[in-house]
């Protein structure tokens, strides 16, 4: 049976030694020099290079339904942390984990530590180190990833003209909020409520399309929560506003059959999907609108020197919008 012994350092040697590990020795890692079991992990920063660091908390049954299958939970965390370096242009290069459990379950923490590598091995990341204490299931990751100086993309960069784009669609996560609870009966629900609660457990950090838009975006975000409040973030570091059109926000047919006139809310406002809103000059748009991975991509709206967000409804009639819903003139 095991060869770990049950103390805490067993328990972190067996489930979480080997996350997102490959055939390749550590000591082959351009970026990881030391790795789990001593005081701290050491990472390079390759020359040329910074590194992006960014953690999220998620504490049960307020960040994930207390239901959750640990599986789905591993993987979870580690996108959500993930969607930040997405979101700055940055290469993940590995992460590390803070675990407070109320107890140590085998079977859970073996299902967790598989959802986490499934995801940190379709990054090519390791786990290099944490922390694991006893209390109230709470899960903090921090991801490390480098980007060449002074590319890294922020939020503050967006100028009046740029185009307001937006990744994939919008609003399937917050679609799924009501059917979390069939999460375990995933093969007997409809294609439609499949597709929601596959957007909302397993987000997918758009870490491609961030690191092509190193020196493209003037600014970006990653939508945890929700378009408007997301972007609403760029809006106020760039000191602009943004005026966006209604019939491009891109919605999901799924989402349009299971909630009709219900889904342009939820793509404004709900949470959860984890795409990404950037914004372009238009020169740079001209210039990529024709390469393939620019299909998934809708151009949305403009920024404009006035401040705050407006929205022009399919009729022509323009609206203010706040960051939680539609407010008329
Ligand atoms: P210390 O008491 O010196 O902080 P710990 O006993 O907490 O060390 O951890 C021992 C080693 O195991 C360290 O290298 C730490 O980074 C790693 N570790 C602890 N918990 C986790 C975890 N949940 N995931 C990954 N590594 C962990
Ligand atoms: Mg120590």
């Amino acid at each position: 049976m095991s060869s770990y012994p049950d103390d805490e350092f067993g328990l972190i040697t067996r489930y979480f030694g080997n996350v997102g590990g490959s055939d390749e020795p550590l000591s082959d890692s351009p970026v990881i020099s030391l790795g789990i079991g001593d005081d701290c992990a050491i990472l390079r920063t390759p020359p040329g290079y910074e590194m992006c660091l960014s953690i999220d908390t998620l504490v049960s049954g307020v960040h994930f339904p207390e239901t959750i299958t640990p599986y789905n939970l591993g993987y979870r965390c580690l996108a959500v942390s993930l969607s930040d370096l997405a979101a700055m242009g940055a290469q993940p290069v590995a992460f590390t984990l803070a675990l407070t459990l109320p107890d140590n379950n085998g079977e859970w923490l073996d299902a967790f530590s598989r959802g986490l590598s499934k995801l940190a091995s379709e990054h090519c990341i390791r786990l290099v180190g944490g922390d694991t204490t006893k209390g109230p299931l709470t899960i903090s990751v921090q991801v490390h990833g480098i980007v060449p100086e002074g590319q890294a993309i922020k939020r503050s960069g967006a100028r009046p003209g740029d185009l307001i784009c937006v990744s994939g669609a919008l609003g399937d996560a917050g679609a799924a909020l009501k059917y979390l609870h069939l999460e375990s009966d995933i093969d007997t629900v409809s294609g439609n409520i499949r597709r929601f609660l596959s957007r909302y457990f397993s987000p997918q950090p758009r870490i491609e399309l961030g690191c092509v838009l190193r020196g493209l975006a003037t600014a970006a975000i990653d939508i945890s929560d929700g378009l408007l409040a997301d972007l609403n973030h760029i809006l106020t570091s760039s000191g602009v506003g943004a005026l966006l059109h209604e019939d491009k926000i891109p919605c999901s047919s799924e989402l349009i059959s299971e909630c009709g006139s219900r889904s342009l809310s939820l793509a404004l406002t709900a949470g959860d999907d984890y795409e990404l809103c950037f914004c372009l000059p238009g020169s740079v748009y001209e210039h990529l609108r024709a390469e393939p991975w620019f299909a998934s991509v809708s151009v949305i709206g403009v920024v404009s020197n006035e401040s705050g967000i407006r929205i022009e409804r399919k009729d022509g009639d323009k609206c203010v919008l706040s960051p939680d819903g539609y407010k008329h003139f």
